[in-house]
């Protein structure tokens, strides 16, 4: 694997709507000042992933293990129903075991690449993190679209409706619309 397939991340676009998420590489190659402190873990998910919460501490979002198991399902029965991935939904679920998931202070942030980003899912360290949004406004769905994908759609033209090559299949294969589907379900939810 070369380094650059390492460096395989994704974000989000701010500027794009929801649907229209681009991929891009993470904290690798970034120097930084590390504090010697770590988010703790808050709570482990019924699928098997691990929340960590925000750094620091005092940001507003804070999931509950109540409404982070709730999301969970309703994304994931979401993906199921829309047959998107051709899975059962016990290896939908299955797929985010040993994942960890930290949120952020902010509804988006700046990546290393300068970009506006909503979230990020780095498959090779089975780690994503999400914005401070409530769940249906926040990347849950997308990044866990990722996740299904192992952060490698199949090869094509990265043609699709102006997405790059991390999404590539992502609106011919019906993956915005079901991320949309599981949005509209946790608005639902999550009023
Ligand atoms: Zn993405």
């Amino acid at each position: 694997m070369s380094f650059s397939e390492q460096m395989r991340s994704t974000r989000h676009d701010v500027n794009r709507l929801s649907a229209l998420f681009i991929l891009a590489t993470l904290l690798t190659t970034s120097n930084c000042a590390p504090t010697g402190a770590s988010p703790e873990p808050r709570f482990t998910s019924p699928c098997g992933m691990t929340y960590y919460g925000p750094f620091p501490d005092a940001g507003p979002s804070q999931f509950s293990a109540e409404d982070f198991a709730r999301a969970e399902f309703v994304v994931m029965d979401s993906f199921y129903r829309d047959d998107l991935f051709k899975l059962s939904y016990e290896q939908i679920c299955r797929s985010v075991s040993g994942w960890r998931l930290y949120s952020s202070n902010y509804s988006a942030w700046i990546d290393p690449e300068g970009r506006g980003v909503m979230g990020l899912t780095a498959c090779w360290y089975a780690a994503m993190q999400i914005g401070a949004d409530r769940f249906g406004w926040n990347s849950y769905p997308h990044e866990l679209a990722h996740v299904l994908q192992n952060c490698d759609p199949p090869p094509g033209t990265p043609d699709d409706y102006g997405t790059d090559a991390r999404h590539s299949n992502w609106v011919r294969d019906g993956i915005y619309q079901a991320i949309q589907n599981a949005e509209i379900r946790l608005q639902e939810e999550f009023p």
